[in-house]
């Protein structure tokens, strides 16, 4: 057993009793938190239990389940429809050129706002026995260029086990990109062996996207694991989920930013929360996103200033949202404001700009749709088209 296996099994909690005993019966309600417990599973690696201060603290409330899990309104079990776009099991393929492929069904700690809720933990839901038929897919698509490796958590494979998808992935030769999708990072830096970022070398390009929500959770250990990643040739770059509670406030924000960078990730994007059941106390609104990106861009450096996305309920992708800037734009001219609230004005081009760059092209991919129908994508409708012939 590594090490980093070995800290995940004994020194991890995963029960009540373990977490009373930790914090104090005094000041957890423990009876209060028992539906909880007896609904779902919980683990939180010494990492992660390091950077709890309080009970009901931000980093608390991500990882120690409670009752209001259990209280759906409009939640939705597969918020993204992920299902519906899985031509074969652990393959999401929704965008034209890249796939999602869920590798592993289990993360070091369990996030309670998780979008994939509904699978991760559950060795049925995203069986380890179904490589091959993803591989075959994606060899039998050539318009795949890009992999993102997910789960549960990739990196709570073996070493012996990832370069195996590594191997697979980069005999299929219109492969161009891996990316890992990991928290690990923040949960258990210790998985950042030596002997993974050598290994990881031979495969080239592979990305991570690290998944981080408070500057708390930049620990100097989690600091350190990332530097080995950077030091390994793979750019890192952090997905942060807008949460109620944890960090639904923009000095908070700048923060996590700024000691982002500082690590050596390049913040990518903050999700709105998706609408998934059981994580619906974790929403806050799109006002406050926009609010927190409004106080980010122009007050800190443009690398600290990751996209803002919704991922569209129902499958249809991230969509980005902006504040607005812009307050009138016709030929002549655009009038907007910068950053601090001051207006200026950007003189239009005098000389005539063919219509196709003036955004007047017939995109493919765009099929129009009447006012409260389902949109339907080209290029996914095409897919299903092509899987049946
Ligand atoms: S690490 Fe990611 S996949 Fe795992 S529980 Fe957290 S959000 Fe979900």
């Amino acid at each position: 057993m590594s090490e980093w296996q070995r800290i995940l099994r004994e020194e991890s909690i995963a029960t009540l009793d373990q977490l009373a005993e930790k914090f104090g019966r005094d000041v957890i309600d423990v009876e209060g938190l028992k539906p909880a417990f007896d609904n779902f599973q919980m683990r939180i690696t010494p990492s992660a239990l390091e950077q709890i201060t309080a009970v009901g603290d931000p980093m608390w409330n991500q990882y120690v389940p409670t009752v209001q899990e259990l209280d759906i309104q409009d939640g939705i079990i597969d918020s993204l429809d992920e299902d519906a776009d899985s031509p074969v099991p652990n393959i999401t393929h929704r965008y034209p050129d890249r796939v999602l492929f869920l590798v592993s069904p289990v993360c070091a700690s369990y996030c309670r706002f998780c979008t994939r809720r509904r699978k991760v933990g559950d060795p049925e839901k995203i069986p380890l026995n179904q490589y091959d038929s993803a591989f075959a897919y994606i060899r039998e698509h050539p318009e795949i260029r890009d992999i993102i490796m997910s789960g549960g958590d990739p990196m709570m494979l073996s070493d012996r086990r990832l370069e195996y998808l590594f191997e697979n992935l980069r005999a299929i030769p219109h492969v161009e990109i891996i990316r890992i999708g990991s928290r690990i990072t923040s949960h258990l830096p210790e998985r950042i062996t030596p002997e993974f970022c050598e290994m990881v070398k031979k495969y080239h390009p592979v990305y991570m996207n690290t998944h981080f929500n408070h500057p708390r959770e930049l620990t100097p250990k989690v600091v350190e694991a990332l530097g080995r990643l950077a030091d390994a040739g793979i750019p890192l770059g952090c997905q942060t989920v807008l949460l109620r509670g944890v960090n639904d406030d923009p000095l908070v924000m700048k923060e996590l930013m700024q000691k982002l960078l500082m690590a050596r990730v390049r913040p990518y994007y903050i999700y709105m929360a998706d609408q998934v059941a059981g994580g619906e106390h974790f929403r806050t609104t799109v006002q406050k996103g926009l609010e927190i990106v409004k106080a980010l861009r122009g007050w800190t450096s443009g690398l600290a200033v990751p996209h803002f996305v919704i991922d569209s309920p129902g499958g249809g992708g991230k969509v980005p949202l902006l504040p607005e800037y812009v307050e009138e734009i016709n030929d002549d001219e655009v009038v907007f404001r910068n950053y601090e609230g001051q207006r200026f004005v950007y003189k239009q081009p005098h000389i005539p700009v063919p219509a196709a760059a003036c955004g007047e092209f017939d995109s493919p991919d765009i099929v129009p749709i009447e006012i409260g129908k389902t949109p339907r994508r080209k290029h996914a409708a095409r897919r299903r088209k092509s899987a049946n012939e």
